[in-house]
């Protein structure tokens, strides 16, 4: 989130413990084990192999010679300011600080000037994408915001699939080879591709309709490619297939030296759930420190658990994410929430200060930002901000019937801003400042029967929106 919402918001509420819990989780954009050091690399039938990148006026540049010498046959001379370099049959020159180049008998201009360094020609990044087909004579496939270069047709692609619901198993098959690094975290497996050239699949996440294994997600950054599957529980991961099938279940599966790709089956379908509520916080993130003994996270599975039966004695099926004390990124809260695809999503926070419920709906960006690979991922709940917002406003009118104080607000607070269907998140607060109320059983049955209330009166939009 760009600082200037995070000021917008603070202006409108205090809100600190949320925020600070928002901008946290977006500490963990970055890929694992990015090496600090600029670089790029670049995928061919002849070799794969990654450059480092300089800066100079504020621009990405990297050496011509070193990008094209294992190519082909590259040979350079350098007369003062005139670089000439001949790569196969074409001659090309340039001039340092000028973006003129004469390639053959023909003139082309970079994007920006050409560096010359103590002999060494540079290009800027930005110039691949055009000069390199006019000396490769063949195209090239930029991703210049992951700096990954492309030659020809390289590329491996990759198909993942459900192949079994129990005990689950995803099956990712690859066209070639691979040997990914592989990092398990909480609720995470990472596959750190640096040497391969795997192409970006259609879409940056993935969702594969079981709960257990809910989403992958994909990403580029300097050079390097990664998936990340998200898990309930634990995920482990087996190669199989010299090294072209990776299988990922929730327990450990022996290596095994098979040559025959384990053949998937159908994707059953999951249970439909009307609503899903998310428990904030758990595991090791606690969330706000309500007093000396009540953390968050406690209290928001206490309410999720008590909306969730408020809901099922209304008739509405309902699955409380993260039943228990566990850690979940708020990727994958979204991803699983996306791929249950419910009527609603209700995400509850506790503060200690205040009075009553403030509800939350999502505040999006103004316009399409560019985000890269997550463009739509920032904005995804925005077809459904609408039927949010009367959402927010029925269960506020029923906590309000029943003398509990609702606040209508809007923050761009995750997930809600990744989710695609209606989603409201309530942050609750005791009466009269007394935290203990949290703790009172009396006082959750009479915020969820309300909030419930709410929803139920909400029925017709919420499933109209369907
Ligand atoms: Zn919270």
């Amino acid at each position: 989130m760009p600082p200037e919402r995070s000021t917008r918001l603070l202006s409108r509420r205090r809100w600190l413990p949320v925020l600070a819990f928002v901008c946290f989780s977006f500490s963990s954009a970055l890929l694992l084990g990015t090496p600090d050091h600029p670089q790029i690399s670049v995928f061919s039938a002849l070799a794969n192999y990654s450059l480092p990148v300089t800066q100079h006026n504020g621009q990405d540049y990297v050496g011509l010679l070193e990008l094209l010498d294992p190519l082909g046959n590259v040979t350079v001379s350098v007369d003062r300011s005139h670089w000439k370099l001949r790569y196969n049959t074409t001659d090309l020159e340039f001039t340092a600080d000028k973006t003129r180049v004469k390639i053959g008998g023909s003139d082309f201009d970079l994007p920006a000037s050409f560096v010359l360094e103590n002999n060494r020609g540079m290009i800027p990044l930005s110039a691949i994408p055009s000069l390199l087909p006019r000396i490769l004579g063949g195209p090239v496939t930029f991703h210049a915001a992951g700096r990954r270069l492309f030659i020809g047709n390289a590329g491996i692609h990759f198909t993942a699939q459900i192949a079994s619901n129990n005990p689950p198993k995803l099956v990712m098959n690859f066209s070639s080879s691979v040997n990914p690094s592989v990092h398990q975290e909480a609720g995470k497996l990472r596959l750190l591709f640096e040497h391969e050239p795997i192409a970006e699949p259609g879409s940056s996440v993935l969702t594969f309709g079981n709960p257990t294994i809910p989403s992958a997600s994909y990403q580029e950054e300097n050079g390097m490619a990664e998936i990340s599957i998200t898990g309930a529980s634990p995920l482990f991961a087996s190669f199989s297939n010299e090294n072209r099938t990776l299988t990922i279940s929730t327990t450990p599966q022996p290596q095994t030296a098979s040559t025959t790709p384990p053949n998937p089956a159908p994707v059953a379908t999951s249970r439909h759930f009307f609503a899903v509520v998310d428990a904030s916080h758990g595991g090791n993130e606690r969330g706000a420190a309500l007093n000396d003994q009540i953390a968050e996270k406690d209290v928001t599975l206490a309410f999720a658990r008590r909306l969730r039966q408020e809901l099922e004695a209304r008739g509405l099926s309902t699955l409380v994410i993260r039943d228990g004390d566990m850690s979940l990124t708020l990727d994958q809260r979204a991803s699983m929430v996306n791929a249950l695809h419910p009527a609603i999503y209700i995400c509850v926070h506790a503060a200690s200060e205040g009075s009553g419920v403030r509800l939350y709906t999502a505040l999006l960006p103004a316009a399409a930002e560019s985000h890269g690979l997550f463009v739509d991922w920032n904005t995804a709940q925005a077809p459904f901000v609408a039927n949010s917002r009367i959402t927010e406003s029925n269960i506020a009118i029923q906590l309000q019937k029943n003398q509990i104080p609702a606040r209508s607000l809007q923050a761009a607070l995750r997930p809600l801003n990744n989710v695609t269907t209606v989603a409201v998140a309530l942050e609750i607060t005791p009466q009269q400042n007394d935290i203990h109320n949290l703790l009172s059983p009396a006082y959750q049955q009479a915020v969820m029967s309300s909030v419930a209330d709410g929803i139920a009166a909400a029925k017709s939009t919420l499933e109209g929106a369907r």
